[in-house]
C-alpha cells in the first residue's frame, strides 16, 4: 500500500523568517497608520512586532481587530505584487526525491501563500496543492482539507502521514483524524503531545517512512 504525505509549508519547507522585512514592509507602514488611529502609538508598536512574529489571525483576535482593519488588512495583502526571493530548507531536495505522493496544505493569505510557492518553486513537486485562505468565509481549515482529502483518495489513514511544525494546526488536525503526524522541529522547538514523531531533518522523516512500509508490509 502507498503512503500518503501531506505537508505544510511555513517553517516547514522554508523559514518564514527569512521574508525580508523589506519585502512586505510598504504593506505593514500603511497599515500601521490604520492601527495608530485605533490603539494609539504604544499599543501599536506591540501589534506591529506580534504581526511579523505571529499569524495575522491568531493577532487580530488577541487585539480584538473590527472588521474594517481585517478587511483593509485583507486589501493591502492581496494587491501587494510580492518579491520575496526566499528559499527551501536545504534538505529540501530529499523531500523531493521521495517516492510517495506528495500534497501541500497550507495556510495563510492566498496571494502571499501562492507567492511563496512561485517563489519557491515547488508547484511541481506536489501533486496537489490546497491554500487555506484566512480569508475564506467558508474556510473548512486544515482539518476539513485533510477530511476531503481522506475521502477522496479513500485510503487507510494509516498510510498518511501529515508533516508540520505547527502543533495547534496540522499536527493537532492531523492527530484528531488518527493520521500519523510528524512534528519538524527546524528550530528545536519542543515535541508536540499531537505528535507522533518529532524529526529536526528530512533524512529522519525518510527513515521514519521506510521503518513503517516494512512493518506494515510485514502485517
Ligand atoms: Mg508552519
Amino acid at each position: 500500500m502507498n503512503q500518503l504525505l501531506i505537508f505544510d509549508l511555513d517553517d516547514t519547507l522554508f523559514e518564514t523568517k527569512s521574508i525580508s522585512k523589506t519585502s512586505v514592509k510598504p504593506i505593514f507602514d500603511q497599515f500601521e497608520r490604520l492601527l495608530i488611529n485605533s490603539y494609539g502609538k504604544e499599543m501599536t508598536e506591540n501589534i506591529v512586532s506580534e504581526l511579523w512574529k505571529f499569524p495575522f489571525d491568531f493577532v487580530a483576535q488577541k487585539y480584538l481587530f473590527d472588521n474594517t482593519l481585517n478587511s483593509e488588512f485583507a486589501r493591502l495583502v492581496n494587491q501587494y505584487e510580492y518579491q520575496l526571493n526566499i528559499k527551501t530548507f536545504e534538505d529540501f531536495g530529499i523531500v523531493q526525491n521521495l517516492r510517495q505522493e506528495k500534497i501541500l496544505v497550507t495556510t495563510g493569505f492566498l496571494k502571499l501563500q501562492n507567492a511563496k510557492i512561485r517563489d519557491l518553486g515547488i508547484e511541481k513537486d506536489f501533486a496537489e496543492i490546497y491554500i487555506d485562505d484566512l480569508l475564506d468565509p467558508k474556510r473548512i481549515h486544515k482539518q476539513g482539507i485533510f477530511k476531503n482529502i481522506l475521502l477522496k483518495k479513500n485510503i487507510n489513514p494509516n498510510l498518511i502521514y501529515v508533516i508540520g511544525d505547527n502543533p495547534n494546526s496540522e499536527l493537532k488536525a492531523g492527530f484528531e483524524l488518527n493520521l500519523n503526524t510528524v512534528q519538524v522541529s527546524k528550530f528545536g522547538q519542543e515535541k508536540s503531545e499531537y505528535a507522533h514523531y518529532c524529526i529536526t531533518g528530512f533524512d529522519e522523516l525518510k527513515t521514519i517512512l521506510k521503518q513503517k512500509a516494512c512493518i506494515q508490509h510485514s502485517l
